[in-house]
């Protein structure tokens, strides 16, 4: 008996060491208590002229869903093209002409000739990566929801929430920017989408949309304000993220961080956080190539790292 309480004491060293470095995938990324994606649909004319100067201005990231094969399209492609290297301006396929299909062999051209337009105005990219995808409302999609999904994984597109916005879902200013209050207070991500701003179709007036944005620079301490993609590949990422600790003693902390995800289309570092010793005020926190020093907080440290990116590494600053 002896025997094994000293067998079982030696066991329970380790333990104690691995229960000071605990690992948490947080919830969104760096931390924030929710998320918020703003969407813009039909490439409206107007959301060039009043849309991309203001999230420019205000550095918020918005996601335009383009119809790419209609003659308004083409009346606009150069505009599009210029505000679209932007990092402000996030593209999504809206396919390619907005008409709907009677089967599954029609929806394929629809959304590989919306991608090839896209892909053209992001030439500084390396195939494949994630677009985001709405589906277009008020004409017919005759296909079952296993052909959706399958063609949408074909074609490397995420599909956003069901569309909901100013001035279909909500009636004024107020209802609209309580949108993100929602969010907040359930800790979820919340989406508003929009078609016309100031003057096209399905009109929100430019002062509800400033009195938005004007709400979403005032919290975006607490919120993501994000892309589709970004956005689709943090939760799939993280839901199947696992964390294990390789060895822990006072001086450091090694970590491996891993998710069931292709590594290929997701590759959108997850923020971490670690319980570190007492002792420790700041670290240093290494992963591959890149480091970075992070400041110890309540007795932890908040990072980002990349599942699948080699070993982490959190050393304690001298
Ligand atoms: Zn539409």
């Amino acid at each position: 008996m002896k025997l094994l309480n000293l067998l079982l004491f030696a066991l329970a060293i380790p333990a104690l060491i691995h229960a000071d470095a605990t690992t948490q995938v947080l919830k969104w990324k760096d931390g924030k208590k929710a998320a918020f994606m703003l969407a813009f649909d039909d490439s409206a004319p107007s959301q060039l002229k009043n849309v991309v100067p203001e999230l420019e201005k205000r550095e918020i990231v918005g996601n335009f869903y383009l119809v790419t094969g209609n003659k308004l399209y083409a009346s606009l492609q150069r505009r599009w093209e210029a505000a679209a290297k932007s990092p402000y301006v996030a593209i999504a396929n809206h396919t390619f002409t907005h008409k709907g299909v009677n089967n599954a062999a029609e929806l394929d051209p629809e959304l590989a000739k919306c991608n090839e337009v896209l892909y053209t105005l992001k030439t500084d990219r390396t195939q494949p990566y994630l677009l985001g995808f709405g589906k277009p409302g008020g004409v017919p999609w005759k296909v079952t929801e296993e052909e959706w999904n399958a063609a949408l994984a074909k074609h490397n597109l995420c599909n956003r929430p069901p569309f909901a916005g100013p001035p279909i879902n909500y009636k004024s200013a107020e209802q609209t920017i309580a949108t993100v209050d929602a969010a907040i207070a359930k800790g979820e991500m919340g989406h508003l989408d929009f078609h016309g701003v100031g003057e096209d179709w399905l009109v929100t007036p430019v002062e509800w949309f400033t009195a938005l944005l004007d709400k979403l620079e005032s919290v975006r301490d607490v919120v993501w304000i994000t892309d589709v993609v970004s956005w689709h590949q943090y939760v799939t990422e993280r839901d199947s993220a696992e964390v294990k600790t390789l060895k822990a003693d006072l001086e450091s902390i090694t970590l491996e961080l891993s998710c069931k995800a292709d590594p290929k289309l997701y590759n959108l570092p997850l923020t971490l956080s670690t319980s570190v010793p007492a002792d420790w005020k700041s670290c240093t926190v290494t992963q591959g190539a890149s480091s970075a020093s992070a400041a110890v907080v309540e007795g932890a440290v908040k990072y980002d790292a990349l599942p699948g990116g080699g070993e982490i590494v959190l050393k304690k600053a001298p």
